[in-house]
Parts: structure tokens; C-alpha cells; sequence
């Protein structure tokens, strides 16, 4: 079939919107009708990351949509299913078999290469291939092939639009928090940076009973959403001479159980650790540079963890199900952190999201 998607041609090339070749569904394939994907710093990051030889290339990884064809091999989805697409794993390694799908031994084939595992393309454009798969979707376009195990079909009357950032942002800051933190009213969060990923962590610890959460962030938009969970915010730039790490101790009495950083600036990072009380966890999820400065004094005295998580530790199928459950009973609002944008408006949700002036945008059909 023909299809529009969002094509990019170089790693620093923009994204054009053009009519692509996409493949009908084979045995094990899903063909999706995308209503909504959110954008998300990952198909930023990658992106430039990219070698230019894998390239052109189709992104997009938050997708929710209708299936319309499934491939007879596909068991547990229907055509006229509404789905969230999130990322794949292969269901049948160590990792997989341990419940770690994150992990996945076949990770980089299935989310990142942009073709299938017998090496042919979903997408082609005047005969030569195109990559896509991306995160087994590549979703920022009109149509996508995507998979059972990423497919997590959801309730009809649920609003696709608001339902696109659960697939990786929501589902990476929440899980972090609900699979891997599990505070209890003994604990104690900070989170550096308050985006889309450490908003939705700062969410799922109030719905956790966290009772004290603090969130750092420049921006006042950022900690005034932070707020609506009952977050105290700090913005360094307001401290004077006093380090962000001291601030927060004085906030969590005597440092935070846990830390999440989302910025991925090396700085930070250390005052993340710097916040931690004795035995406190510091988790990194933040994608940015190779190399980061770990307090080793502060580290071996108190015990400390430093560790990072792949899609908060969660298995889509079952953790998606478990976050729309908390939204449905008014635990879990983060409908709020949403700005949809029309497709062809991508440069400007881009802009946006890059400047600070949206949280989470998501690109609506
Ligand atoms: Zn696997
Ligand atoms: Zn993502």
C-alpha cells in the first residue's frame, strides 16, 4: 500500500512528509492505522546518532492506532483493536523468559536497525528500501507495521491521543518508580529534570504514597506541573552558593531514598548522587554523554547505587494495562502534560518540546 510518513534523509536532514511503499502485513505483522504518536527524545538522539548510510529512515515510537490487517500467525489481536505500540522484544530469551523484555538479547535487531530479522524492509520508496521498524513501528506516519509483542490493545472509548506517551516516556518514568524504586511511605524521591519521563516518575510515586518527592528543573512550568503531585520544586538558579544536592537533603531529612536523573548532564548527575541518603538508590536514565564524574568517597561510605533501566523495568503488556487502570481511578493524571499537534506540525512540536514550552507533544492524524 502507499502511505504518508515523516521521512528523514540524512542525521541532521529534517523530516519530510512523502508518500512511502509499505508492505502488507506478513504472518506475524500488524497493520496498524496510526492515530497519535508522541515524540519523544529518542528519536531525536538516535537520529543524530545515526551513521548516514541507515539512512532514509522513518522514526516514531509512541504510537497508538486501529489495527486494520493482522497477519494469520498473530494471536490475541483483531482487526478494528485499538492499540498502543510500544517497543518489541522477541518473547524467547533469557532476558524475555526472565520478564526483563527490556533487555531483550535481540534488542537492537527488533527496535533499532530498521529492518526486519531476515534483513528486508517494511518500507520502500520508488523500489529501494527505506528503513523503518523502528521500535518495530516507525510510527510517524499514516500507517505501521508493528507486532503482537508490542501491540497492547486497550478499551475503545480510551482517547488514543492521550494514550501515545504510555508506549516508552510514561511507561520509562512510572516503571522506574512502580518496578524498580517501590517507595513506601518511608520514602523519599527526588527527580532532576521534569519532562515527560520525570514528571510521569514524580506521578507514580504520589500514586505510590511517596510522601516526600522533590523536583529540580530551570523551567517554572516544569515544577508547577511537578506541584499538581504534591512535588516541592527547586530551581538551582535560585540557591545562591548552596549546591542543588545540600538543598535537597535539607528537603528529604538527610538525603532522598531515591534519585531519578532525566537530564543526562554530568553535573547533575553527581548532585543526584550528592542527594542520596545512606543506602540510597541513583537511577540514570538520561541518554547524553559517554562519560560521567561518580563521587567514589561518597559512594564507598554510604553504600550507594548507581544503576540505570531500560522502559522502567516494564513488560508493556501487563505494565500499560496496570498504568491505565491507576489513570482510570484518578491515581495516575498525566493527561494534563499532553499537547497534541497536527502531523504536518512536527518541526514545530520539535521546537517546542526542544525550547521547553511543552512537555510531551504528541502529533495527531
Ligand atoms: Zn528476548
Ligand atoms: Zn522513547
Amino acid at each position: 500500500m502507499i502511505t504518508t510518513a515523516a521521512v528523514v534523509h540524512d542525521p541532521h536532514g529534517p523530516f519530510v512528509f512523502e508518500e512511502v511503499e509499505l508492505d502488507e502485513p506478513r504472518a506475524d505483522e500488524v497493520l496498524v492505522r496510526v492515530v497519535a504518536t508522541g515524540l519523544c527524545h529518542t528519536d531525536l538522539s538516535v537520529k543524530e546518532q545515526l551513521p548516514p548510510e541507515m539512512f532514509p529512515r522513518v522514526f516514531g515510537h509512541e504510537g497508538t492506532g486501529v489495527v486494520e490487517a493482522v497477519g494469520p500467525d498473530v494471536v490475541g489481536i483483531e482487526v478494528g483493536d485499538h492499540v498502543v505500540v510500544s517497543f518489541r522484544s522477541c518473547r524467547a530469551c533469557a532476558a524475555c523468559a526472565e520478564g526483563a523484555v527490556g533487555y531483550c538479547e535481540q534488542t537492537l535487531m527488533l527496535n533499532y536497525m530498521g529492518f526486519r530479522m531476515d534483513g528486508s524492509t517494511t518500507h520502500h520508496r520508488d523500489g529501494a528500501p527505506l528503513y523503518g521498524s523502528f521500535f518495530g513501528q516507525s510510527s510517524m506516519a499514516r500507517h505501521a507495521i508493528a507486532y503482537a509483542d508490542n501491540c497492547v490493545v486497550v478499551d475503545r472509548d480510551l482517547d488514543l491521543t492521550l494514550l501515545a506517551p504510555f508506549a516508552c516516556g510514561f511507561q520509562t518514568g512510572a516503571g522506574t518508580v512502580l518496578n524498580l524504586m517501590r517507595p513506601d511511605a518511608g520514602s523519599s524521591l527526588v527527580v532532576f529534570g521534569a519532562g515527560a519521563v520525570g514528571l510521569a516518575a514524580i506521578a507514580a510515586a504520589a500514586a505510590a504514597g511517596c510522601p516526600t518527592i522533590v523536583a529540580v528543573d530551570l523551567m517554572e512550568s516544569r515544577l508547577e506541573a511537578a506541584a499538581r503531585y504534591g512535588a516541592i520544586g527547586v530551581d538551582p538558579t535560585t540557591l545562591g552558593d548552596q549546591p542543588v544536592a545540600e538543598r535537597v537533603k535539607e528537603l528529604t531529612a538527610g538525603g532522598a531514598s531515591f534519585a531519578i536523573d532525566t537530564t543526562a548532564v554530568p553535573q547533575v548527575v553527581t548532585q543526584a548522587q550528592l542527594s542520596l541518603r545512606v543506602r540510597g538508590t541513583l537511577v540514570a536514565l538520561g541518554l547524553g554523554p559517554a562519560e560521567y564524574t561518580i563521587d567514589a568517597i561518597d559512594l564507598l561510605q554510604n553504600g550507594k547505587i548507581i544503576r540505570s533501566s531500560i522502559e522502567g523495568e516494564a513488560d508493556p503488556q501487563t505494565f500499560i494495562p496496570h498504568l491505565l487502570d491507576l489513570r482510570a481511578q484518578g491515581r495516575f493524571d498525566v493527561d494534563h502534560l499532553v499537547t497534541t499537534y497536527p502531523f504536518t506540525e512536527l518541526d514545530t512540536a520539535i521546537a517546542d518540546v526542544l525550547a521547553g514550552r511543552v512537555v510531551k507533544p504528541v502529533l495527531v492524524w
